[in-house]
């Protein structure tokens, strides 16, 4: 006898369903991580502007998160859907989080692993996978954001050596990295280094003041005559292309991860709807607060289908820089709205830390700057559509 199927008001269209058996085991796992290790806390480290990243980098390491996208040295060597289901766990519990992990798994570790050498491969990657050793990536600077390819960081060789001036601004992690992939310019146009903690004249300052991704490490990089040896280089890398398509693969994750940020909003402001009585009803009653609610899982479930689809054309090798620009803009603004929308249903208590919404909100504005921002990636899916650059 067939059974009367049952909706999911967290997934209405049951998109869950499209997943694989290891992919819900993954988005399972990663799950009950957060609810244990971070939802407890997250407020907290929000409030006080603070992530314990030496504490939760080798939990990170053993839940398999950390370059999980790679191949050997010690990463998983997972699907890209496994990756994104994973990423939208983490970022259900916090973007600071996701962009710890994207920062060291696709940025730093991916640009190690795409253009390192074997002995750079081995020297870095296994420590970084196990969460023992942190790394950072520094592509802008203080006056070229979405226009790196005017960057003043200049690499000049001095005999074998390599010698770095200039300066890195708004780098995830850089103050606690061990090792930043600093790109720079060079005689030959745009190379990577990796720079170790601790070299003379390598500096990093935290940013303060952030209203935004507060539980995430943000600094600035100073680079003042930095000698570093000729194997610094990352070999494999050469002109801004290398860097572009390490910030693919970080993309790639915030287009899963903002619809786990997305779904958190829309259950909070559910659940409050559900308990919260005013006019001796809850407010769910209400029809204005229901057409709130409709219009939050109607876009969320659009924005789960847009990661399951590019996810899915990502692990058939057939995804495009356009596909990524796509599911970034459409579900990073998506998520926007509703943690907003999700805000205004929690009144009062949507501005405080007790919940979860305008936290979100604050740190989607980041998320929708970070890795190309909402017009970079409307400009380049005008190009995409119509043959012609507006940005070039
Ligand atoms: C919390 C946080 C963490 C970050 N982490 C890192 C990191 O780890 N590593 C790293 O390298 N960077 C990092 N960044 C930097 C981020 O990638 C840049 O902020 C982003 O690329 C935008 O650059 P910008 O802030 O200089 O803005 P700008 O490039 O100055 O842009 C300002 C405004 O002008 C618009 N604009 C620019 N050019 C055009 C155009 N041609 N047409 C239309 N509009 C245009 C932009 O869309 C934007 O609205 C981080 C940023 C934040 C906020």
């Amino acid at each position: 006898m067939a059974t009367t199927p049952r909706l999911d008001p967290a997934d209405l269209l049951a998109v869950g369903e499209l997943l694989t058996d290891e992919e819900r085991l993954i988005r399972d796992t990663v799950r009950k991580f957060t609810d244990d290790r971070i939802r407890p806390h997250i407020a907290d480290w929000f409030e006080r502007g603070v992530f314990p990243v030496r504490e939760l980098a080798p939990e990170l390491g053993r839940l398999g998160v950390l370059g999980m996208h790679l191949d050997g040295y010690g990463c998983t060597g997972s699907t890209a859907v496994e990756y994104g289901v994973a990423c939208m766990e983490l970022e259900a519990a916090d973007s600071g989080l996701r962009s710890f992990v994207s920062v060291q798994g696709s940025l730093a570790m991916r640009s190690i692993h795409a253009f390192g050498s074997e002995e750079q491969k081995q020297q870095w990657l296994p420590g970084l996978a196990a969460g023992r050793a942190i790394g950072c990536f520094g592509l802008t600077e203080p006056d070229f954001g979405s226009d790196p390819a005017n960057m003043r960081t200049r690499a000049r060789r001095r005999g074998d050596d390599w010698v770095l001036d200039g300066s890195k601004m708004w780098i995830t992690n850089g103050s606690v990295a061990d090792v930043a992939v600093v790109w720079a310019q060079t005689a030959d146009g745009v190379r990577g280094f990796l720079v170790p903690r601790g070299t003379p004249g390598f500096t990093a300052t935290d940013i303060h003041g952030k209203l935004s991704l507060r539980a995430s490490v943000t600094s600035e990089l100073a680079l003042d005559g930095v000698v570093l040896p000729a194997d610094a280089v990352l070999p494999g890398a050469r002109g801004l292309r290398a860097p572009l398509s390490s910030l693919g693969e970080a993309r790639y994750g915030i287009l899963w991860g903002t619809v786990g940020a997305a779904r958190d909003c829309y259950t909070a402001a559910l659940d409050y709807a559900k308990s919260r009585i005013q006019f001796d009803r809850p407010i769910a009653a209400f029809q204005l607060t229901q057409e709130k609610l409709v219009e939050m899982v109607l876009e969320l479930e659009k924005a789960y289908l847009v990661a399951l689809r590019i996810g899915r054309l990502k692990d058939e090798g057939r995804s495009l820089p356009a596909h990524i620009s796509f599911g970034k803009l459409n579900n990073v603004r998506t998520a926007l709205e509703i943690a907003r929308s999700a805000r205004t249903v929690l009144g009062a208590n949507g501005i405080t830390t007790a919940y979860p919404v305008l936290r979100h909100a604050n740190n989607l504005e980041s998320v929708l700057t970070y890795e190309g921002t909402s017009e970079i990636h409307t400009l380049v899916l005008g190009e995409a559509v119509t043959g012609e650059s507006a940005y070039r």
